[in-house]
């Protein structure tokens, strides 16, 4: 099948560079098992020449020191671009990683909002930083300011679950504040990250502000995360490489904001409406192909309600509409690669070998529309899990729902809170005081009430314990790329005084 964008090649300087080395990595569709395009692999010369780049237009200050309102133009700009070229962007999308369609264009949406709202944010910024009241120092002889500018060069490392958004969740930001950026997308999915580079560059953003280096995490991203040229690095991806991202930017005390994983818990209360209840279950679970960080993979149901509702989840599951994820109506697809598949696949099978039982899915899907090729599980639920099992505490990231049952309002909380993860949570209950105290006790970064996984750019997006720190998304994200300033002046007309005058000769 043709690839429905172009080969490009590394975005480096405001030109299309081939990298140092002269290697590729072949683009896979997930869905075929064929190679449709290929992308470039960049190694450390790369990521040193991009931070080069970026270092060089940060410095001239034509991006970094010019106002919010003239950055907001060119983030306005690309965000119609992203608008007009949406249904190619979520071709390459779906094409790259296997998300069905609708779900691709929805998130095609999501990155012209967040690019539209944090060009908003931009301009907001030099109304803040004009309208600033002196801080009281105590002290009239001076007037102490303080002022927000761009921090600098910034390294951005990201996911392929969600390729552009999760990128333009950091690029928007940084660029709103002023940064210069070098993103380098997951080897999994940089088609569309790509993409964007060239739509700031036909936006005409200058040279240098982004930089776009695909390539692998052992030879692009960590020569990233170590480069001693970067102000930050913010990173979106698993719990493991973010510990090694987080220590490779210790050792140059730079600071790593820190996006991972979860093993988030919906907790369902006997008094909620079932129907409702069951769809969230499975929005929560498999949308994306259940690879979503904060998916609510585990699901608490009260035990009094449990056996009728799992044999409504069990319908509803085995009915969700598995094809061809570029078939409009499309509500899952494969997995993104085989390496992921396997990894899923053990997951089932540890469940089953530990004692859980499996209600629905476990394997490929009976779909006669999706042939013999591509990497693919079907809705999967396992109930009677219990906390000592590895499907039931460790990120799965596929579509895998484990189910436990509890008696008492505590011990839902105990439950849930009984995780090394600390991202989301959720709670459906009929009950609005219930649904308050739980939403309170839940220790996480961020509570759904009567729903799960909504998300919205304008709030704040981050999670606790290994599920990483720092924010992102609404005013929160812009501060992730801003410096704070302190100009002191001294405003007295009489000398400061502290030495004597030297004594008369
Ligand atoms: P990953 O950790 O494998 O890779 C993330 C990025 O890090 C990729 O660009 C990869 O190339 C790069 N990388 C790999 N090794 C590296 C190294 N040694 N040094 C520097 N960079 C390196 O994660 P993934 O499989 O791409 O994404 C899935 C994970 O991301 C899941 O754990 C998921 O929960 C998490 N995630 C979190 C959020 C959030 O907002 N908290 C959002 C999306 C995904």
């Amino acid at each position: 099948m043709e690839a429905p964008v172009p080969p490009r090649q590394l975005y480096i300087g405001g030109a299309w560079v081939a990298p140092v080395k002269g290697q590729y990595m072949p683009v896979i569709n997930p869905a075929t098992e064929q190679q449709f395009t290929q992308i470039p692999a960049a190694t450390a010369e790369d990521v040193d020449a991009a931070v080069a780049a970026a270092t060089a237009a940060f410095r001239s200050g034509h991006w970094s020191r010019t106002t919010g309102e003239y950055r907001a133009k060119f983030m306005r700009a690309i965000a119609q671009k992203v608008r007009d070229a949406k249904s190619v962007l979520a071709r390459a999308e779906t094409m790259d990683m296997g998300k069905p369609i609708d779900e691709a264009e929805w998130d095609m949406d999501d990155v012209a909002t967040c690019f539209d709202y944090y060009a908003g944010q931009a301009e907001a910024l030099d109304a803040r930083n004009a309208s600033a009241p002196p801080i009281d120092v105590g002290m009239k002889e001076f007037e102490v300011r303080v002022k927000r500018e761009a921090l600098g060069v910034v390294g951005l490392i990201t996911p392929w679950n969600y390729p552009l958004l999760m990128a333009t969740w950091k690029v928007a930001p940084a660029l709103a504040a002023g940064c210069c950026c070098v993103l380098k997308p997951s080897e999994m999915a940089s088609l569309t990250c790509l993409e964007l580079a060239a739509l700031a560059h036909e936006a005409g953003l200058p040279a240098g502000v982004l930089n776009v280096v695909t390539g692998s995490g052992p030879d692009a991203g960590a020569p990233l995360s170590a480069h001693p040229g970067l102000a930050k690095v913010a990173f979106t991806g698993s719990a493991a490489t973010g510990r090694r991202v987080a220590l490779a930017a210790a050792a140059n005390i730079r600071p790593a904001s820190m996006e991972l994983g979860g093993k988030s818990a919906l907790i369902v209360f006997e008094d909620a409406e079932v129907d409702k209840a069951v769809e969230w279950c499975m929005f929560g679970a498999f949308w994306t192909n259940g690879q979503i960080c904060s998916s609510t993979s585990r699901l608490l149901v009260h035990e009094a309600v449990a056996p009728a509702f799992l044999e409504h989840l069990k319908r509803r599951a085995e009915s969700i509409n598995v094809c061809d994820p570029l078939t409009p109506g499309s509500r899952l697809g494969p997995l993104v690669c085989e390496s992921q598949y396997r990894k899923v696949m053990s997951y089932i099978e540890a469940g089953k070998a530990d004692g859980a039982t499996l209600l629905t899915g476990g394997g490929r899907p009976s779909a006669p529309s999706i042939g013999s090729a591509g990497y693919w599980v079907a809705p999967t639920v396992f109930a009677g899990v219990n906390p000592t099992m590895r499907i039931w505490k460790e990120e799965i990231f596929g579509p895998v729902l484990s189910v436990a049952t509890f008696t008492t309002e505590a011990e839902a909380v105990a439950l849930a809170n009984d995780s090394e993860f600390g991202l989301a949570g959720a709670v459906i209950s009929a009950d609005p005081e219930r649904c308050r105290r739980v939403a309170d006790a839940l220790e996480c970064g961020i509570v759904w009430v009567n729903c799960s996984q909504p998300c919205f750019c304008y709030a704040p997006w981050g999670g606790l314990k290994n599920s990483g720190h720092g924010r992102e998304l609404g005013e929160w994200g812009l501060e992730n790329f801003l410096s704070v300033k302190q100009v002191t002046k001294y405003v007295s007309p009489d000398i400061w005084g502290w030495y004597s005058p030297p004594a008369a000769k």
